[in-house]
């Protein structure tokens, strides 16, 4: 059986009853499989004695102590119990907060193992985190002096080393090891390997049987680097064997093949002639890294298979026009062929399609734009024209994707923003065609280690150039306090012209009604959107026109202030993150960002990267709140919010940017990877774990390669995972 197959109940394991079946589904552990699956954060070596006169040469002291006494300070509910203790070699204190249970655990005169991170304070040394054991009877000397060699008791898995693991409320270290223990004796044994022989021979892995134990209860720290090595090579493997198929499947000619516009000879590369007439009416010349990214796109087109491509630049970089040049390589096919640009937002959406109205209309493309908004009739006859062939590029969100959407050649899907989306309405647009071509368009740039990972079956196209004359986006911090002086800089912004933007954490009480959170946070002093929208109009730029725009606006009104705001007849934009991705209005030279320290890094990127879209030279005020230094009061700056602001400051380049990102938030948690669910791995790491997964992905894909549908015996097992198991059933991008 493989681990994953471990479905039944935690009703099957020795120990767990009703209520604590429900506190450990709280924390997403609901089957065997799951609770196997959870992998400790952390071990703790016991086996190693620090006394307590150690404490600071140790990260925990670990030793036997002696209870001698019991104190309780503080009054009423905040009674809190202090126990003193001491071993040989010193006397402490141990601050029970919340935990007056343990006066009757730890009583006076009785020898405990105990284990804990100490200090100083107050004149003495103290914990409050900590753990003790009862010492069982005998471990004592005659005389009562304690023992001091392996100082705590040995794990419940036998060895010295203990699993920590992430915690929810009502559930303690002991019971869930405990608990652990149970199931693994219970279930390790049955548990079959996943890897095929000859690789796990190779490479010298232990069985998995043996690592899922050795991982919770390591019998030395060599064994849990065994296990670990197994395990992470292993999810990097049916990674890249998913990656690896999904790529094989691309691969596959669509069953009646298209005829491009330009004839071969130069692989396709070659602008073809609507191309050609598009440039020609534009006022500006393409970058360098936007025709690349043309000629190879052309290029894939041109191709016998499917086009699958990762399209990157900075914000700015001009990849939209790259997208309608791409559409227009689609409809020039013949058969003629249709093109879908995806984006995330209904405000970005609008924007694209008012944009290839404005540019593909003369060209004699037929532009359409489909929103959820539509009413039932406009949509009817949208989507009859577009069954029909009658529309050649369709703008839109998710509502491009939807049952009843139907495309009479659809031969390319765009997904701007792609991060925003999840895998499964990817999957859906291509469903729409046979094989249509994708391309994907990211400004969120994702660090080459990962993009390798998750994107290993695409090419990637990056434009690494801005559009000449632009300049780089000026940055300040400001203090809350000192915001009169932001204020004075934009009104004379606004006074030679210019635009601005502020952007706010969240909208407040506008008549659509604030959420609970909002109202928290509004009680917490945080500004809000909607009230700072009125106070800068009347008092701050009275003699200027003033506007609002957030998520819960009525998509028409939404449209009708953004559409003021490009035609500059609004002159201060106030906002929340809705313009974060892709509003494009070059005559605004400012953005305020206030709360900056409540954005994270991708977001404050994208919202700069709003600015600094003409010639003129272009700012962002960064306005963090007062009380800065980071003491721990409420609404304060965090150490590491600190850091992000920083590296704003320092930073225009969103590659740089989001490498920092990643090193101050761990790749888990790349900007819109958590959601999209990509990355849905245990132990591996792929930025940490480079060089494991350049190795599981060099086997993963030799081994698809020699055996495409895996029926060679020794792939069978590979077979059966993905058949049986269906790891990673969300990675399937
Ligand atoms: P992003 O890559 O962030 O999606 P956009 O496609 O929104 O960038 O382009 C940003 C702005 O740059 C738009 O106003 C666009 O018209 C303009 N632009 C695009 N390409 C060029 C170019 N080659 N020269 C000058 N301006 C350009
Ligand atoms: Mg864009």
């Amino acid at each position: 059986m493989f681990l994953r197959e471990l479905t039944g109940p935690l009703s099957g394991v020795r120990g767990v009853g009703r209520s604590l079946a429900d506190i450990l589904s709280r924390a997403g552990i609901t089957t065997i499989a799951e609770l196997l699956s959870y992998y400790p954060r952390d071990w703790e070596d016991r086996g190693f004695a620090v006394p307590l006169v150690d404490f600071r040469r140790y990260p925990a002291v670990n030793t036997v102590v002696r209870v001698l006494a019991h104190d309780w300070f503080g009054f009423g509910r905040m009674k809190t119990l202090k126990i003193y203790i001491e071993d040989e070699s010193a006397r402490a204190a141990l601050v029970c907060f919340n935990r007056p249970f343990l006066e009757k655990q730890l009583v006076a005169g009785k020898y405990y193992r105990l284990w804990g991170k100490f200090f100083y304070k107050y004149g003495e040394i103290q914990s409050s985190a900590f753990e003790t054991e009862l010492l069982p009877e005998g471990a004592a000397r005659p005389d009562g002096s304690p023992v001091r060699s392996g100082a705590f008791s040995p794990g419940a898995g036998g060895g010295s080393i203990l699993p920590v693991y992430r915690l929810t409320a009502g559930l303690s270290q002991n019971v869930l090891r405990r608990i652990m223990k149970n199931a693994l004796d219970a279930y390790a044994a049955s548990i079959d390997d996943e890897l095929p022989a000859p690789l796990a021979a190779r490479d010298g892995f232990l069985p998995r049987s043996e690592a899922v134990r050795a991982i919770h209860f390591p019998k030395t720290m060599a064994e849990l680097a065994e296990a670990r090595r197994l395990l992470i090579y292993e999810e990097l493997f049916y990674l890249e064997i998913l990656v690896g198929k999904r790529a094989l499947e691309r691969r596959r000619p669509p069953a009646s093949p298209a005829q491009g516009p330009s004839p071969g000879g130069d692989g396709g590369a070659a602008l073809s002639p609507l191309q050609e007439r598009l440039l020609e009416r534009l006022p500006f010349a393409l970058t360098a890294g936007q025709r690349g990214a043309v000629q190879e796109i052309n290029a894939d087109m041109a191709g016998q298979w499917p086009m699958a491509r990762l399209l990157q630049g900075d914000v700015g970089a001009g990849k939209t026009l790259v997208s309608f040049l791409a559409a227009l390589r689609a409809v020039e096919e013949t058969p003629r062929g249709q093109a879908a640009i995806m984006a995330p937002t209904e405000l970005l959406a609008r924007q694209h399609a008012e944009n290839a109205a404005r540019l593909l209309e003369p060209l004699g493309i037929r532009i359409a734009f489909l929103t959820g908004n539509l009413n039932a009739r406009g949509r009817a006859r949208l989507l009859a024209a577009l069954a029909a062939g009658d529309i050649d590029v369709v703008v839109g969100t998710h509502a491009l994707f939807s049952r009843g959407t139907v495309y009479r050649n659809l031969r390319l899907v765009v997904v701007d923003e792609q991060h925003r989306f999840g895998v499964t309405q990817r999957q859906a647009i291509l469903d729409k065609g046979d094989h249509p071509h994708l391309l994907m368009m990211s400004a969120t740039p994702i660090p080459r280690t990962l993009a390798f990972t998750v994107f290993g079956d695409m090419d990637v196209s990056v434009i690494p150039d801005l559009p000449p004359g632009r300049k780089p986006v000026k940055t300040h911090l400001a203090r809350e306090s000192s915001e009169e002086r932001v204020y004075d800089f934009v009104r004379k912004e606004l006074a030679a012209g210019r635009q601005a933007y502020f952007v706010y954490p969240l909208i407040g009480d506008d008549p659509a009604g604030a959420s609970q959170d909002d109202e928290a946070a509004v009680a917490g002093g945080v500004k809000a959107a909607a009230a700072m929208a009125g106070r800068l109009a009347k008092e701050v730029f009275p003699s200027w026109p003033v506007t609002l725009v957030h998520a819960r606006l009525d998509e028409e009104e939404k449209r009708a202030r953004m559409e003021a705001f490009r035609r500059g007849t609004v002159r201060v934009l106030v906002a929340t993150s809705v313009v974060e991705v892709g509003v494009d209005v070059p005559n605004a030279t400012c953005m305020v960002i206030e709360h900056a320290g409540r954005f994270g890094l991708a977001a404050l990127h994208q919202l700069r990267g709003r600015v600094g879209r003409g010639d003129a030279q272009s700012y962002c005020f960064l306005v963090y709140e007062d009380g800065e230094t980071g003491e721990g009061s409420a609404g304060a700056l965090s150490g590491d919010a600190k850091k992000r602001l920083m590296v704003m400051l320092e930073h225009n380049d969103g590659f740089v940017i989001a490498e920092e990102d990643l090193k101050l938030r761990g790749p888990g948690q790349i900007a819109g990877t958590e959601q999209s669910g990509y990355l849905s791995l245990g132990l591996a790491d792929p930025v940490r774990d480079a060089a494991c997964l350049a190795r599981a992905r060099e086997d993963a894909f030799s081994l698809l390669a020699s055996d495409p549908p895996l029926l060679l015996p020794e792939h069978q097992r590979v077979r059966e995972v993905l058949a049986r198991a269906a790891p990673f059933s969300d990675v399937s991008l």
